[in-house]
């Protein structure tokens, strides 16, 4: 807008303002030219008059040159004058033009009477001169002269009204836009500035103020952080102490299951005892009764050689077999480290209906196993889950010895569910009791008068430790059923082969 207003008075000076000082300028000459000519005219008049009544003589020829050459001055200017009126073209320039043509006449008169006048006087020309007519047409001219100064005087004044009044206008707008300027612009944007000023000065004490609540409030964090830090130091170590401790622990839960594991054994041994005996002594009467016949053939001098072999064979057999007890026996209370083997869990029932037998006919119980037709290969301690097995025969047979000893029956099977191995022991007799179905999973807990309560707490145990499990219910025909699970051991091919059907008695 200050712009604008700049370009608009530089535009209007040049505009208005500079051709008016500039018709301006050219007035005072011309005033002065023709103040010149009125004086010019009066001097002519003079020296006309004198030139007349003079007596002729030096001094009259001087006024004579003089006369002639005023004239000639006078005439010029009043020429040159009227044509630079003409140029100006202006409608008041045209008026005191015409005003000058006007006077041609009285100063063409005027050179033309004091022409002849200077001539006569020299003698040159004997014309009558009318002196009074000289002096009137100079009076004529003087007067038509100071109307023409007057009117240029006018026109000057004119002009110097009009440039005051627009130099008095341009001022106004000036001091309009000055104003309006200030108003507009500048006090605004004043008020703006110092609102920014103060804004700013505002919020740098705000931010000060800021900075130093964030200094004190960093320092805080930073103390309460080197605090933290500290507890949980502190809190670090008794963790890991914790940690140590628990793991110290957990070995020694585990030591102290496998030896339980190995009391256990002991003890299903100690049950499994009495039928064993009685299975060791059938080899070894054998082989004392083998061995007398031995003796006897010996001592017969008829008998040959080929006589002993029979009875020999025999002995040999029944040594074997009872080997075989005895080392099953030692495998099943081994003590030590459980170690992993890949087993079919087929095989493995098969060896402990084996194991039990002896106790299963002494305690007339009739065992029905089936194992199935894929093999059931589980990575496991075998002693482990032969244990959990043997376990869960006994409690069976223990809980049918309520029953008449033609109606005592166990099944056993083997399956495969879900990419799990699965043992299922059920019995006919009086099923779980309430209690039991509840707590019979954790330790302690019998219903028998000399039980310990550890058998299946300790059997879920060890199976879960193979990722395994143990589910106990009662069939809705009567009687518990058990169900053991492992997982089978990967990335191998499962060989079908064919599920068999066996009775133990
Ligand atoms: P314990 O044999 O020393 O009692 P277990 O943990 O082996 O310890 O068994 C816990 C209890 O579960 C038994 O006392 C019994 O009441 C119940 N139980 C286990 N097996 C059977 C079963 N086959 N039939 C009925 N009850 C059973």
């Amino acid at each position: 807008m200050a712009l604008v207003a700049v370009a608009f008075l530089i535009v209007l000076h040049q505009a208005v303002v500079q051709p008016m000082l500039l018709g301006l300028s050219i007035y005072p000459p011309k005033i002065n030219l023709a103040g010149r000519q009125r004086m010019l005219s009066q001097k002519i008049s003079k020296e006309a008059l004198a030139l007349a009544s003079l007596p002729p003589g030096d001094t009259h020829a001087q006024r004579r040159t003089e006369l002639l050459d005023d004239l000639q001055n006078w005439k010029a200017v009043h020429y040159q004058l009227t044509a630079a009126e003409v140029d100006f073209g202006h409608r008041e320039q045209n008026a005191i033009a015409a005003a000058l043509h006007d006077l041609d006449a009285p100063l063409e008169d005027v050179v033309a009477t004091a022409t002849v006048l200077a001539l006569r006087e020299a003698g040159q020309v004997t014309e009558p001169l009318d002196l009074q007519y000289l002096l009137d047409r100079e009076a004529a001219f003087l007067g038509g002269m100071e109307q023409v100064v007057a009117q240029l005087e006018q026109a000057a004044e004119r002009e110097l009204v009009w440039l005051r009044g627009m130099g008095l206008s341009i001022m106004a707008a000036v001091v309009v836009m000055l104003a309006s300027v200030y108003f507009v612009v500048l006090t605004p944007a004043t008020r703006l500035i110092r609102a920014q000023v103060q804004q700013l000065a505002t919020s740098e004490v705000e931010q000060r103020q800021l900075s130093q609540r964030l200094a004190r409030a960093r320092d805080e964090l930073e103390d309460r952080v080197a605090v933290r830090t500290r507890e949980l130091s502190a809190a670090n170590a008794a963790l890991a102490n914790e940690m140590a401790e628990r793991k110290a622990l957990e070995q020694r839960t585990l030591e102290l299951g496998t030896q339980l594991a190995h009391a256990a054994r002991i003890t299903a041994l100690g049950q499994l005892a009495t039928g064993l005996a009685h299975e060791i002594n059938q080899p070894l009467a054998s082989i004392a009764t083998f061995a007398d016949t031995v003796e006897v053939l010996l001592e017969s001098p008829s008998s040959d050689r080929g006589a002993l072999e029979g009875p020999l064979a025999q002995i040999k057999q029944a040594a074997l077999r009872a080997g075989a007890i005895v080392r099953r026996m030692r495998n099943f209370v081994r003590r030590g480290e459980p170690s992993l083997t890949r087993v079919d869990l087929n095989v493995l029932v098969r060896d402990v209906c084996e194991l039990c037998s002896p106790q299963l006919a002494q305690a007339a119980v009739e065992l029905s196993l089936r194992t199935s037709a894929t093999p059931l290969e589980v990575e496991v301690d075998a002693i482990e889950i032969q244990q959990v097995v043997v376990n869960l025969i006994q409690n069976a047979l223990q809980a049918l010895a309520v029953l008449p000893r033609g109606d005592r029956r166990i099944w056993l099977t083997t399956s495969l569910v879900e990419q799990e191995g699965e043992i299922e022991i059920v019995d006919n007799g009086p099923g779980f009791s309430e209690s039991a179905l509840e707590r019979s999973l954790a330790p302690y807990f019998t219903t028998k008068q000399d039980g310990l309560g550890m058998g299946l707490a300790i059997s879920r145990t060890l199976l879960e430790r193979y990722q395994g499990g143990l589910q106990i219910e009662n069939r809705s025909a009567g009687g518990a059923r058990v169900v053991l699970n492992l997982p089978l051991a990967t990335s191998h091919e499962i060989e079908p082969g064919a599920a068999t059907h066996t009775v133990c008695r």
